[in-house]
């Protein structure tokens, strides 16, 4: 039998729209090497995947180009800012959301609720993305739940804008809080929020059985 979730469904129209309103966004931004602070020139650019996003029928993709540059002095190749951890194969709020929700449920219950989201996410996924990044994110409650700072942050800039319409570059990054976090998941301790949060007051209400 299928268990039901309780979930406000402002969740399932707000969190897939900020997703979607990512499509396509070409992150360009790097100013010098990170590894030896030399010149960049313009290398190629790749397509990565952001997010799956459940819409109405079925599950669309949503993919993010990045550029590269060469570094003129040492030679290695620099992907732009971008809001990614290392190897990851999601967007940083999508990864985001599968450590906030796995802190208090089994990962296949983390991956039910994130189809809850509108977002499409398999367990193991959730499993690998938890395990690699640290839980202390910094979180904001809607609703009586609390959510990654950086979905929140991403669907106000999308709900900003004109639901229907794209976003730019450095405002998903901002959102995500990037690119000052990019570089290692330590990073990721952000300056407010920081302070231990006890998810299990607020996890309850997103399932029932
Ligand atoms: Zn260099």
């Amino acid at each position: 039998m299928k268990k039901k979730y309780r979930i406000n469904p402002v969740f399932s129209e707000m969190i897939p729209a900020a997703l979607s309103a990512c499509e396509g966004i070409l992150f360009d931004s790097c100013s010098s090497c990170p590894h030896c602070g030399g010149r960049l020139a313009g290398y190629d650019t790749k397509t990565k995947h952001f997010a799956d996003v459940i819409d109405g029928s079925g599950i669309k993709t949503i993919k993010v180009r990045i550029k590269r540059f060469r570094c003129s002095e040492c030679g290695v190749i620099v992907y732009a800012d971008q809001p990614f951890y290392p190897n990851t194969r999601a967007g940083s709020p999508v990864v985001d959301l599968c450590v906030v929700l796995s802190a208090n449920m089994p990962y296949a219950r983390a991956a039910t609720s994130l189809q809850q989201f509108g977002v499409n996410v398999d367990r193991w996924s959730v499993r690998n993305y938890t395990r690699k990044i640290p839980v202390s994110l910094p979180l904001k409650e809607l609703y009586g739940i609390l959510l990654p700072e950086s979905i929140i942050s991403l669907a106000a800039q999308t709900f900003n804008n004109g639901m229907g319409n794209s976003i730019g570059a450095s405002e998903v990054l901002s959102a995500c809080g990037f690119p000052s976090s990019q570089k290692s998941g330590a990073a990721l301790k952000k300056s407010s929020d920081t302070k231990d949060i006890d998810y299990t007051r607020f996890f309850p209400s997103l399932c029932c059985d």
